[in-house]
């Protein structure tokens, strides 16, 4: 039977400490070329982001239409990987940090917590993204070789190096710069969702590794499951940029509690949220208010100690509690 594997990423609880991107890194993306990849990055959002301004990168689909004039960002764009020459600098007393050839402008987490807004109200919060193993992937659509296939036992979107021919229409049209292009094989690849830990029952590296426990995976058609608890059930997990069209199957619970009250003029904590509303609709779509609503008000019940069975759920005490494969 065909089903999904789905995730929700709770951003309250991120801590932005990457140990989820080198859990990555460490398993897949080390070596032969994948050395610029990060399938699992996280950035500081606003910010521009990884790879650099991929919102504005288009692709995706429009009323249902692919967008054939996505963009292909460049090395830069990602961030060169660097050397460091530490040989050099500490035993030999010269030269720099790192390697002067490739002075890097720009790379993962290049803005980290710059955030927005203006001091002492200015916000940010940490976005852990991976491929989104979308349920209509516009990677899938744009290839004409028909190497990008979901797979039906699990849904997770993988490009077969068989049959891809790197001509990059995929990481064109990824509207969330998720595919990625391997200039030494000559093909393209992305996150594989961590398949061969998955069939064994085991959950994927980054969401494993996870020390905020900001991660939850199973089958989204699971009704006992957290996935579809808190994307079905409570509505309180939603997709990154549904306006995409692509479906993701990463859902997020948007940040309510990572930055105090803002400051008022004349010095007092105002009653009002610091992270402007119309920024989480620009994110998540206009159904974020009413996650927020839901959000506060369980939150507020479990202040007053009553049970909530929703806090229950997000606060994911064991693994068995977030891991349901
Ligand atoms: Fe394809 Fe991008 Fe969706 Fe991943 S996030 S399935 S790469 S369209
Ligand atoms: Fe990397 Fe696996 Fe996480 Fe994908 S699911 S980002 S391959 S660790
Ligand atoms: Fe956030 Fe977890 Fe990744 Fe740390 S490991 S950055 S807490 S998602």
């Amino acid at each position: 039977m065909a089903r999904q594997l789905a995730y929700v990423f709770d951003l309250n609880k991120c801590i932005g400490c990457h140990t989820c991107t080198m859990a990555c890194k460490q398993l897949w993306t080390n070596r032969g070329g994948r050395e610029y990849m990060y399938w699992n990055n996280v950035e500081s959002q606003p910010g521009k982001g990884y790879p650099r301004n991929w919102e504005q990168k288009g692709g995706g689909f429009k009323n249902g239409a692919l967008q054939t004039d996505g963009q292909l960002p460049g090395l830069e764009d990602y961030g060169i990987p660097w050397e460091y020459n530490l040989a050099e600098v500490l035993l030999e007393g010269r030269g720099d940090y790192v390697k002067p050839h490739v002075k890097p402008t720009w790379g993962p987490n290049w803005d980290e917590d710059e955030g927005s807004g203006e001091f002492p109200n200015n916000y940010y919060f940490y976005l852990p993204r991976i491929c989104n193993h979308c349920s209509n992937p516009a990677c899938l659509a744009a290839c004409p070789r028909k190497a990008i296939y979901k797979r039906p036992e699990d849904g997770l979107v993988v490009v077969d190096q068989e049959r891809c021919r790197g001509y990059r229409y995929c990481v064109k049209a990824c509207p969330y710069g998720k595919v990625y292009f391997n200039l030494k094989t000559g093909m393209s690849e992305k996150c594989i969702g961590c398949y061969p830990r998955v069939e064994k029952g085991v959950p994927p590296a980054c969401v494993a590794q996870c020390v905020g426990r900001v991660r939850f995976v199973g089958w989204r058609e699971d009704k006992d499951g957290p996935v579809f608890k808190l994307v079905d059930q409570w509505k309180v997990a939603l997709p990154l940029h549904p306006e995409y069209g692509t479906e993701p199957n990463v859902f997020y619970v948007p940040p309510v509690h990572t930055s105090p009250p803002p400051f008022a003029d004349d010095g007092r904590l105002k009653d009002a949220p610091r992270i402007p509303l119309s920024y989480l609709e620009s994110l998540f779509g206009p159904t974020v208010k009413s996650a927020i609503d839901t959000l506060a008000r369980e939150i507020e019940k479990r202040r007053q100690g009553q049970p909530s069975d929703l806090t229950e759920i997000l606060i994911g005490y064991t693994n068995k509690d977030r891991f349901r494969l």
